[in-house]
């Protein structure tokens, strides 16, 4: 049983792909975080986009963190089963009048939205009924004007306007599976989780679910935002970069280079098991000492 009940951390990776060290070093300071504060770390399968996903990957996953010793507790949960969940929080939604169904096309938007910080601003065709001769394709949350303010424990005070950098934004699609900012933030508020610690990549994602809690009324847990890992190039590792899967046989040392890269203090010599090594530094871990901007994984070697 955790010792401290009060925090529900959780890691959510998408079945893309194998984990690679961008991916560890969020699962790892994401566990940490929550056994060093003696509380649950949960796992989440965020298998809501099939045509990314990869057949196996989630299991792959799955038994590399097993591998790596990073135990989550309770059962996987995966997205892809909790439709109802999703379809009551949008129900919820245009009940309230707060989402609306949007009958544009991509083209459509692209042809009258401006550019925003994650691609076309939605220029609001459809926020006040949809236009004759339109059939509903999408749903959208209505996003009114305003800042959010929010404290990153990693990259400190982040405002963000969602209605000027993003606009009304998707909560279905098109092609009618579910946006993950809606999966994630039901998520969130269903599972109990009081700290999100993810990679920066997902930081402009924040603003937008904060958003959508206040509108639902749900409550905002902590933010804290790793920095990302940078390949020799300088891009960010992924699939799209062919980042390396993590390797299966050197579990310790690409922990502690993981560790390093969290600016975390130097590793006694004589742990020379995983498990020692992470009860280790499940009490040695500071998160005031993980630096905000990215990092390469070469500069770790260094
Ligand atoms: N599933 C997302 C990803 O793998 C992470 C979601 C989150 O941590 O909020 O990028």
């Amino acid at each position: 049983m955790p010792k401290n009940p009060a925090y529900i951390g959780r890691f959510a990776p998408s079945p893309t792909g194998h984990l690679h060290f961008g991916s560890l070093v969020a699962a790892l300071a994401s566990w940490l975080q929550a056994r060093q504060a003696g509380g649950r770390w949960l796992l989440r399968m965020e298998d809501l986009d099939p045509p990314r996903e990869i057949p196996g990957a989630a299991d792959d996953i799955l038994r590399t963190l097993e591998v790596y010793g990073l135990h989550w507790d309770g059962a996987v949960v995966y997205q892809s089963q909790r439709n109802e969940l999703y379809q009551a929080a949008l129900d919820r939604l245009l009940d309230a009048g707060l989402a609306y169904r949007c009958g544009c096309s991509r083209k459509e938007v692209r042809a009258l939205g401006r550019f925003g910080i994650d691609g076309i601003v939605y220029p609001g065709t459809c926020r006040s009924g949809l236009p004759a001769g339109k059939s509903p394709r999408a749903y959208r949350l209505r996003v009114e004007p305003g800042e959010i303010h929010f404290s990153d424990a990693i990259q400190g005070t982040i405002i963000q306007n969602v209605a000027q950098d993003i606009g009304d934004f998707v909560l279905k699609r098109a092609d009618g599976f579910w946006a993950y900012q809606l999966a994630v933030v039901v998520d969130d508020a269903e599972q109990g989780v009081t700290e999100v610690v993810r990679g920066a990549d997902l930081l402009d994602s924040t603003g937008r679910q904060i958003h959508l809690q206040r509108s639902m009324g749900m409550p905002t847990p902590g933010y804290a935002h790793l920095p990302i890992a940078l390949n020799e190039l300088g891009q960010k590792l992924s699939k799209q970069t062919h980042a390396p899967a993590l390797a299966r046989n050197r579990i310790l040392p690409t922990l502690r280079i993981a560790w390093r890269f969290l600016g975390q203090e130097g590793v006694p010599g004589d742990l020379l098991a995983t498990e020692d090594f992470l009860a280790w530094a499940a009490t040695h871990w500071d998160i005031g000492r993980v630096v905000g901007s990215s990092a390469t994984e070469t500069d770790i070697h260094a």
